[in-house]
C-alpha cells in the first residue's frame, strides 16, 4: 500500500511534461541546459512542465505550470509572470501564444513563464490566495510560513535567481477595465527602456506598492515592469494581442529574437501621475459611463453619469484634473467613495 502510495506520488510529483525541439542542435559552445525547479531544458528546446512544491491532503501549496524555453544560442533570460491575481486571465492568454510562437531553434537567450501563478485563483476566478490573501504583497515571501508567503517565497525565490528582466502581467481588478499599458519606475534607465521597448501607447510611472513582485525584483536589481490590459474575468483578443505584440517587441530589443519592433499607435505617452476619480458623497446609484478608455479629458468634463434608482435624479461627475482616462468602472450600481474613473496626467514628453 505505502509502495503504491510513493509511485503515486512520484508520477504525480515527475509527469514529464510536454517537450519541443531538438536538444543540443546546434548550440552554442560553452551554452548548456537551463536547470530550472528540479528540470532540465535544453538547448533548443522549450518545455511545459507541472510544477508542485509540497504537497498535503488540505491543498497543494504551489501546484502550478512553468513554461521554459531554451536558445540555441547564448543570451538573456526574460521572466513572463501571470495569474498573480487569479482572475486576471489575459496575461495567461499572453504567454500561452508568446510561447507557442517562440522558435527555440532561433532564440538567444532563455524565456521563462509562469503563466498561473496563483493557479487556484486561476481554476476558480478568485484574485485572491485561498487563504483569502493577496500574493501581489506577499513579495519576497518566507519559508516555513502561511500559505501565500511561502509560495511568494518559491516563486521569488526562482525568479531571482534566473531572471534578468521581468515583464508581469495584469488586468484591471474586480469591475473595472484598463485602457492597455505599461507601469513602470520611470527613475529606473533599464525598466524604463523595456517598457518603450514594448510599445504600448500609454506609459504610467511609479515604483508599484510594497510586496508587489515588480517592487520587489526591482529592489532586488533585477527591471520590472507590468502590463495592464482590460477586465478580470476574461479572455479579450485585442488586449490580448497588444500584449503579445509588446512580450515580442521586447525579446526584440534585447536581442533575443529577430524581427522589427512595431511602434505604438497613435504613440507614445508617459505619464507621471494618475488619480481615481470617485463617487461624490451622497451620489451612489447606477453608474454609467459618459467616456470611453483612452479619451482625453479637461478640468470640469463630464466623466461618469449616475442615476439615483429612488428619485430618478441624475448626477455627473466632473473631471477635476485634465488627462487621458486609463481605467474605469464597467456599468454598476456604485456608492459614495467607490472609484470609477482612472485619470493619467501630466505628460513627462509625448514622444
Ligand atoms: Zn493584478
Amino acid at each position: 500500500m505505502r509502495t503504491t502510495l510513493l509511485l503515486l506520488l512520484a508520477c504525480v510529483l515527475f509527469v514529464p511534461g510536454l517537450v519541443y525541439g531538438q536538444a543540443g542542435e546546434a548550440s552554442a559552445p560553452g551554452w548548456g541546459p537551463l536547470q530550472l525547479l528540479e528540470r532540465e531544458v535544453a538547448p533548443g528546446q522549450k518545455r511545459k512542465f507541472r510544477y508542485q512544491h509540497t504537497q498535503t491532503f488540505e491543498g497543494s501549496f504551489l501546484d502550478t505550470v512553468v513554461f521554459a524555453a531554451r536558445g540555441t544560442k547564448p543570451g538573456p533570460t526574460l521572466c513572463l509572470t501571470a495569474l498573480i491575481h487569479g482572475d486576471e486571465r489575459n496575461g495567461f492568454e499572453i504567454v500561452r501564444e508568446t510561447f507557442l510562437r517562440l522558435d527555440p531553434a532561433s532564440l538567444s537567450g532563455t524565456l521563462i513563464a509562469v503563466p498561473a501563478a496563483n493557479a487556484n485563483g486561476f481554476r476558480t476566478g478568485s484574485r485572491y490566495m485561498p487563504d483569502r490573501r493577496d500574493l501581489n504583497r506577499a513579495f519576497p515571501g518566507k519559508p516555513g510560513a502561511d500559505n501565500t508567503s511561502l509560495i511568494a517565497h518559491i516563486l521569488y525565490s526562482a525568479l531571482k535567481e534566473h531572471c534578468d528582466a521581468l515583464i508581469d502581467l495584469h488586468t484591471g481588478s474586480f469591475d473595472r477595465a484598463n485602457l492597455p499599458q505599461v507601469r513602470v519606475d520611470l527613475a529606473n534607465p533599464q525598466a524604463l527602456d523595456m517598457a518603450r521597448r514594448f510599445g504600448a501607447a500609454v506609459i504610467v510611472g511609479g515604483a508599484g506598492p510594497s510586496g508587489s513582485l515588480r517592487r520587489e525584483m526591482m529592489d532586488a536589481g533585477i527591471p520590472a515592469i507590468i502590463y495592464e490590459a482590460g477586465l478580470p474575468l476574461r479572455f479579450e483578443p485585442m488586449e490580448i494581442r497588444e500584449g503579445v505584440r509588446g512580450v515580442r517587441n521586447v525579446l526584440i530589443g534585447q536581442g533575443m529574437v529577430a524581427g522589427q519592433a512595431s511602434a505604438p499607435t497613435p504613440g507614445e505617452r508617459i505619464f507621471s501621475k494618475t488619480r481615481w476619480v470617485r463617487v461624490p458623497l451622497g451620489n451612489g446609484g447606477v453608474f454609467y459611463p459618459v467616456r470611453k478608455l483612452g479619451d482625453n479629458v479637461r478640468p470640469g468634463d463630464s466623466i461618469a453619469r449616475i442615476f439615483d434608482p429612488f428619485t430618478d435624479e441624475q448626477f455627473d461627475v466632473p473631471s477635476p484634473l485634465a488627462g487621458q482616462i486609463i481605467g474605469m468602472a464597467v456599468p454598476q450600481v456604485v456608492f459614495s467613495g467607490y472609484a470609477l474613473v482612472h485619470v493619467a496626467s501630466a505628460p513627462e514628453g509625448a514622444r
